[in-house]
């Protein structure tokens, strides 16, 4: 692997990143280097999403160009993809297309450097998108920073019928308790402050293994070995048991965020994107939530013109939003994914109609979030600074219920964690002032 330089380039979600970082580390550990740009490299390897058809139709344009420099190179040139969209068949017959070298779907991706050895070493192509277990016992070293992800468990066993994830992740299968713990102390050991545990559904943990603790218990395991900024993405409601909202109260270091995707807010919809709850049921765990956590900051997950929605339907959501105030959302039109089906049974509604109730909704969100957001001004916050801001008069970071803040950049010597007041609120993040630096890198809290 001596002369190969990897150039990695990642779409999509969380779990993506913590796979790229394991891939890098793989790569690193069996002596390629890693490098900034495709100019530098020899083998350019992309991270894909399929979620949407929008990340789809990016990674088809990257793998044209990328296609385009093999052809165009003088020396060897190696294109690979893995992730989401290399579990289907779709990205399979675009890997074809674009001449892909290395293929490996997301549940393989613990062959990474095997595959691009082989590949590089007999120009042959490696392609495998099987699932193996094996992609579950690495432990990638600690990232640099404060903040770090951890895989608890990949797949789903829910068959929502607009999602491509039980075909690209396959079922549930929960990582082992007690490398999760070791992983996370390792990380506190490199003086990591924020751990995010991620799932395609975290609060199903252990349910594929009775000698497994469940998520409530993990919860209150991880925070037990001094995590000081605990967190979790995402959730399904129909899982979030009232177990889950015991432990995230009584577990300081969870503070009070929760993510928790709603959807529609219609009971029609609800039922044809098959997400196994109503409305009331939806409410009821709020209203619990906000009960045991009362400075819930609760976001959401949205989509808006799923097929058969009702102009009564989409007033359905908007009324839930009201209902609910949540904090914040992300949004998305539906966009139809093949093989799944929604996109197979339903036909797709006009785009222009879905736009239009996007705007709609992003009004709501926007109303909502000021509204919200001016209730922490005046309040004393603790955020994880980042850096610098693009106009460099402000630092970035976020604070325990993960608002985005910026801090005045006089009072903040660099990246650590800071006691801040905030003083200001748009619809979009918080600014405010730092008192006193928490911790700097590196220190232990
Ligand atoms: S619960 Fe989430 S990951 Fe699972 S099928 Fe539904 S949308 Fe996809």
């Amino acid at each position: 692997m001596k002369d190969l330089r990897v150039k990695l380039i990642t779409y999509g979600c969380q779990m993506n990143e913590y796979d790229t970082h394991l891939v890098a580390s793989e790569l690193a550990a069996s002596g390629a280097a890693l490098v900034e740009t495709v100019a530098e490299a020899n083998f350019v390897i992309v991270n894909t999403c399929a979620v949407r058809g929008k990340p789809v139709d990016k990674v088809k344009s990257l793998l044209g160009n990328l296609r385009k420099e093999k052809r165009e190179r003088k020396t060897p040139f190696f294109i690979g993809m893995m992730g989401c969209l290399a579990s289907l068949q779709e990205g399979r017959l675009i890997a074809e297309k674009f001449g892909v070298d290395v293929l490996l779907g997301a549940g393989a991706i613990h062959k990474i450097s095997e595959a691009v050895s082989k590949v590089a070493r007999e120009n042959e192509a490696f392609w495998d998108s099987g699932f193996y277990p094996e992609v579950d016992e690495l432990i990638p070293p600690p990232p640099r920073g404060l903040s770090a992800f951890v895989t608890l468990i990949r797949g789903c066993d829910h068959h929502c019928t607009y999602c491509v994830v039980p075909s690209t992740r396959g079922p549930e299968i929960s990582r082992r308790p007690g490398l999760i713990l070791k992983e996370v102390e390792r990380l506190l050991a490199a003086g990591v402050v924020e751990v995010t545990l991620l799932g395609q559904n975290v609060n199903s943990y252990g349910k594929d293994d009775p000698s497994y603790p469940d998520f409530a218990d993990l919860i209150r395991q991880v925070a037990a070995l001094g995590v000081r900024r605990l967190r979790f993405v995402t959730s399904h409601p129909m899982n979030f048991s009232d177990r889950i909202i015991s432990a995230i109260a009584e577990t300081a270091a969870v503070g009070q965020y929760v993510h928790l995707p709603v959807q529609s807010g219609s009971d029609k919809v609800l039922k044809r994107m098959a997400r196994e709850y109503r409305r009331d049921y939806y409410l009821e765990r709020v209203e619990k939530l906000r009960r045991a956590l009362p400075d819930l900051v609760l976001t959401t997950d949205i989509i808006v013109g799923f097929p058969g929605e009702s102009e009564e339907d989409f007033q359905e959501t908007l009324s839930l939003y009201d209902e609910v105030g949540f904090d914040s959302a992300y949004m998305f039109i539906y966009s139809p994914r093949p093989g799944t089906a929604s996109a197979e049974n339903f036909p797709d509604m006009p785009r222009e109609v879905k736009v239009e109730r996007l705007q709609r909704l992003i009004e709501k969100q926007k109303e909502w979030s000021l509204k919200r957001n001016r209730s922490w001004v005046g309040r004393s916050v603790e955020v994880l600074v980042r850096g610098v801001a693009k106009d460099d008069a402000w630092v970035e970071g976020h604070d325990q219920s993960n608002h985005p803040v910026l801090l005045e950049r006089e009072g903040v010597s660099g990246p650590g964690l800071y006691r801040a007041t905030i003083e200001q609120a748009t619809p979009h993040l918080l600014l405010g002032r730092a008192n006193e630096r928490l911790l700097a890198p590196g220190e232990r809290a």
